[in-house]
């Protein structure tokens, strides 16, 4: 499967604001449970694949009590490892079946397949630590200027590639998995990762965003586009790009 090539299924962004940003004060105290450490391998989750409503419905934001219960600290982790098995660099709550307003995202060698040098710094793809994004608000970063288009693919979707036009650099309010407030900028691949993510999270998908020409399987995305810029798989499939 094409899946060891650029294997970088995502989800999520966009301007438009979704997330309840909590304040400070409202956050829960006391260390909550390690989500990683409670996880085994026979924990993985279902992904749900389009065609299921879950996907195309906003998710509801995450009440921070909520996400101190043993319950969600364990979603979390169940989460993480689903993501790592897939493999993927991204999953939404929505992809596994919680309309809710949480999204996991990590990025590093393991992943980068046969990305040649070359390609991983067209990408600006470089190591991303395991992040949890709650209640994320998405700024895009020189909005209109900074767009950059690569193909994407995405674990509801499987067996498809497209081109999708992201903004370079967003800047991300959340929190995070313990409930504290985080403001943190993404460029590059992981600001395409946090796009795609958090578009699950408004009930979006890529395929709302892809340049429809540029679709491909896994098989022909490996076969002819993998390893060339995506000026050729313009030229080639007969689509201009941002
Ligand atoms: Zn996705």
């Amino acid at each position: 499967m094409g899946r060891r090539h650029d294997p970088m299924l995502l989800r999520a962004a966009d301007p438009s604001t979704v997330g309840a940003m909590l304040p400070p004060g409202d956050r829960f105290s006391g260390r909550p449970r390690r989500y990683h450490d409670a996880v085994g391998a026979t924990d993985l989750l279902t992904i749900v694949e389009c065609g299921d409503p879950i996907l195309r419905r906003p998710a509801d934001p995450v009440d921070t009590v909520d996400l101190a219960s043993e319950e969600m600290q364990h979603l979390i982790g169940q989460m993480r490892a689903t993501m790592e098995a897939a493999p993927g660099v991204g999953l939404a709550a929505p992809q596994v079946g919680r309309s809710i307003q949480l999204a996991v995202l990590a990025d590093g060698p393991e992943r980068w397949g046969q990305l040649s040098e070359e390609e991983r710094t067209a990408r600006e793809r470089g190591p991303l630590d395991f992040t949890v994004l709650v209640n994320p608000v998405v700024h895009p970063i020189d909005a209109g200027a900074g767009r950059v288009s690569f193909f994407e693919g995405c674990l509801s979707v499987p067996g498809l590639m497209g081109v999708v036009a992201r903004h370079r650099a967003v800047r991300v309010e959340a929190l995070d998995a313990d409930g504290t407030p985080l403001a943190r900028v993404f460029s590059g691949w992981a600001a395409r990762i946090v796009q795609h993510e958090f578009d699950h999270l408004l009930g979006r998908l890529y395929l709302d965003r892809v340049e429809t020409r540029s679709l491909s399987s896994s098989e022909n995305y490996v076969r002819y586009w993998a390893g060339r810029p995506p000026s050729e798989a313009a030229h080639g499939l007969g689509f201009t790009l941002d």
